[in-house]
């Protein structure tokens, strides 16, 4: 992908204009290249990947935020880059989820089997869990979708199911993927994160996982090399143009199909346009005289967004050496902790650790707060060799996702590809798709491809 300035682009150069070079719309200009399309990306600020993206800091190698990629074998991110890139990236997968409430630590049993040994709670709750996680296991997506516009606490409390130290688990492992608690979040979102599944899976084969569990190591894995090097290959395989600070100012429209885009002052008119503008911009960006566009685009002016705090730690020598996702669920705040040099030596300096923690970012408190509350309560009591060691320390904060997954936000009720406006797609984590994070963006780019194509 070359960069060229606004004032050299030429309309007839390119098949479609792409606004934003976030994930969602580098994986759909990363797929138009193979069918050899020609995509002219406009991006708002002076670097590519959105959200994505990761930086040296103090010798360390630092991505934003801890990214930790879901369905590394069977999802459609990495679907996109073995695909598309040359070697494929190498991922290395994580060990599992380990949830520490006070001074004990389970996993999120998969099996009737696992539920009955679960060391977090007494036999009661233990009982408690196998009925509602075999109703889990055993539910189909048709079924799961009937609880899109309830929180997933109705959605137990409906069920019996009200042990507090398993819905304090749950809380934890849903606050991850839908970036709001347990009272908020979907519970059809919920659900499909504990299943974790986008496709059905036979019965036959839902009771034997039941039963024995799934027997499968975790897809869930860390890319080799980070975040920062994944995204430039992307762009390096990208047969088309960009200019980098130029924020889409207008989108128009003309007898009920897009006519092209303004950036930086410049008019360039255009009859395919693919917006990874976050929704809740788009409402002053387009522009149309038809109240059906209009009130398309305002539904989402008020989307609930979540941000996250990440605190990076490097230490002077290796403390926790594995390659666990630990979930510190009491004391509160939720955090989810990883050694990220244990998946890949490269991001610290030899013999030395690097250690990322996150968590949602409250308002209403300051980021000072926050950061000293997450190295207390409880992480200092039970790691305390990683204050020993520090030598970095690096705070950072962002949006963890552009929509929350509340009920009326769900993947169910996002409404993209297609838009009011003829030749205007949308793709992103907030339009469509289904999955969390990169895996809802790349879904939601195969959307947006399969759409264009059908009206080349
Ligand atoms: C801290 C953190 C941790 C995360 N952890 C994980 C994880 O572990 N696993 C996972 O799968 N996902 C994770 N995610 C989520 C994942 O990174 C995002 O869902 C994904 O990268 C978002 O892609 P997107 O296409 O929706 O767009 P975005 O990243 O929002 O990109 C949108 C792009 O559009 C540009 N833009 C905006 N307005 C304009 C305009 N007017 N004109 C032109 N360009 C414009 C922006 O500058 C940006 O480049 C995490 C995110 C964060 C922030």
């Amino acid at each position: 992908m070359r960069e060229i300035p606004v004032g050299k682009v030429e309309p007839s150069d390119y098949d479609v204009v792409i606004a934003g070079a976030g994930a969602g719309g580098l994986l759909t200009a990363l797929a138009l290249t193979a069918e050899g399309r020609r995509p002219l990306i406009l991006e708002k600020s002076d670097r590519i990947g959105g959200v994505c993206y990761g930086y040296d800091f103090e010798g360390y190698r630092i991505d934003n935020g801890l990214h930790v990629i879901t369905r590394v074998h069977h999802g459609a991110f990495t679907r996109f880059l073995r695909t598309y890139l040359k070697p494929p990236p190498e991922f290395v997968l994580h060990e599992g989820w380990f949830f520490r409430v006070f001074d004990k630590v389970g996993t999120i049993p998969a099996s009737v089997g696992e539920t009955l040994t679960w060391p977090l709670t007494g036999m009661r709750g233990r009982l408690g869990l196998a009925k509602i996680g075999a109703k889990i296991k055993t539910m189909k997506l048709d079924e799961m979708r009937k609880y899109k516009d309830i929180s997933f606490l109705e959605f137990m409390q409906s069920k019996g199911a009200t042990n507090q130290v398993m819905l304090d688990v749950m809380q934890s492992a849903i606050y991850m993927a839908a970036g709001v608690p347990i009272e908020q979040a979907s519970a059809y979102e919920a659900l499909r994160t504990l299943k974790d599944t986008d496709k059905e899976s036979s019965k036959l084969g839902s009771l034997k996982k039941l039963l024995f569990g799934s027997g499968a190591e975790y897809d869930e894995g860390v890319v080799i090399g980070g975040m920062q090097a994944l995204i430039e290959r992307v762009a390096e395989a990208i047969d088309g143009d960009i200019v980098l600070n130029a924020p889409v100012e207008r989108i128009t429209e003309q007898d009920g199909h897009v006519s092209g885009v303004t950036a930086n002052g410049e008019d360039i008119p255009f009859s395919r346009v693919v917006s990874n503008i976050p929704l809740w911009s788009m409402p002053a960006i387009v522009k149309s005289d038809r109240a059906e566009v209009n009130d398309f685009f305002q539904e989402w002016d008020h989307m609930k967004v979540t941000r996250g705090l990440t605190l990076w730690l490097g230490l002077n020598k290796v403390v926790l050496g594995d390659r666990k996702s630990r979930v510190i669920v009491h004391p509160n705040p939720n955090r989810w902790m990883l050694s990220l040099s244990s998946f890949d030596p490269t991001c610290a300096p030899q013999g030395r650790e690097l250690i990322g923690i996150a968590t949602m970012l409250e308002e209403g408190t300051t980021i000072e707060a926050q950061v000293e509350r997450m190295k207390g309560n409880g992480l200092d009591e039970y790691y305390p060799e990683i204050f020993d060691q520090i030598e970095m320390e690096h705070v950072q904060t962002s949006y963890a996702t552009r929509a929350a997954l509340i009920p009326g936000q769900t993947a169910l009720d996002r409404p993209g590809p297609h838009t009011p406006i003829q030749g205007l797609y949308i793709v992103g984590t907030d339009t469509a798709g289904e999955g969390v994070g990169l895996q809802q963006a790349a879904n939601s780019a195969e959307g947006v491809v399969s759409a264009l194509n059908a009206g080349w």
